[in-house]
Order: C-alpha cells, then sequence, then structure tokens
C-alpha cells in the first residue's frame, strides 16, 4: 500500500483511465440511465481537473476544452466522458461499463452542458 502511494507522483500514466475512448460514429438517441447518473455523480466529485492544450472534438463534432479530471477513486477521465455514455453507448466497451458499475458516489442526472449536446447536424436519431 505505502509503496504505491509512494509511486504515485512519477507514475500519473499508470492510473486506471475511465472512457478515454475514441468514438467514431455520430450521436446516438441520448441514453441517461443509472450508469450515466453514477458516472455524472463521480465526476462532480473529481478531486482536480488538468486542463491541456488543444480541444476535445468527439465523432459526433461535439467540442470542448481539453480538460483531465482526477476522480475521487483515482480514475482519469475528461469532460467528455458522460457526453460518451450519453450520445455514444453504442460505442462504449462493457470493460467501462464495469468500472463504472463500481463507482459508488452517488447518482446524479447530468445538466445540458455536462451532456455537451451534439450539433444538430449530426444527430443520428434527428
Ligand atoms: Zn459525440
Amino acid at each position: 500500500m505505502f509503496r504505491e502511494v509512494c509511486e504515485e507522483e512519477g507514475n500519473r500514466e499508470r492510473r486506471e483511465h475511465l472512457l478515454l475512448i475514441r468514438t467514431s460514429k455520430p450521436a446516438t438517441r441520448p441514453i441517461v440511465d443509472f450508469y450515466t447518473e453514477r458516472l455524472t455523480a463521480a465526476v462532480r466529485k473529481a478531486i482536480s481537473q488538468l486542463r491541456s492544450k488543444g480541444t476535445i472534438v468527439c465523432s459526433c463534432g461535439a467540442t470542448s476544452p481539453n480538460i483531465r479530471l482526477l476522480l475521487p477513486n483515482g480514475m482519469v477521465a475528461d469532460v467528455h466522458c458522460i457526453h460518451r455514455m450519453v450520445f455514444h453507448r453504442n460505442e462504449v466497451p462493457h470493460s467501462e461499463l464495469d468500472k463504472i458499475n463500481s463507482l459508488r458516489f452517488g447518482e446524479e442526472k447530468p445538466t445540458d452542458s455536462e451532456l455537451i449536446l451534439p450539433p444538430t447536424t449530426n444527430r443520428g436519431w434527428g
């Protein structure tokens, strides 16, 4: 245990990623369920936010500043993670759903700004 804590500072890339996936399809009809709500609660309790250069550009055209989030359980996500869960659920691997299932920070409904709505021209559901 103690060794792990000491190594943390120099080995940030070894942290487990959550939903840092690249999507390739347009947005689907939004899905807000307990997975989404568990993720939202964890994101709101993020320990820190790290703004990196550039912009996150999703396959559906939704964009936002490139901000990494350190979740309270030590996992690293980014500001698009809720968006991917809601608009790209069919591209989210089961392994990511399992990680979200293990989050224990409550369940909260995401707001529109947390969802990062896709451009209307690029929504698969019209
Ligand atoms: Zn998207």
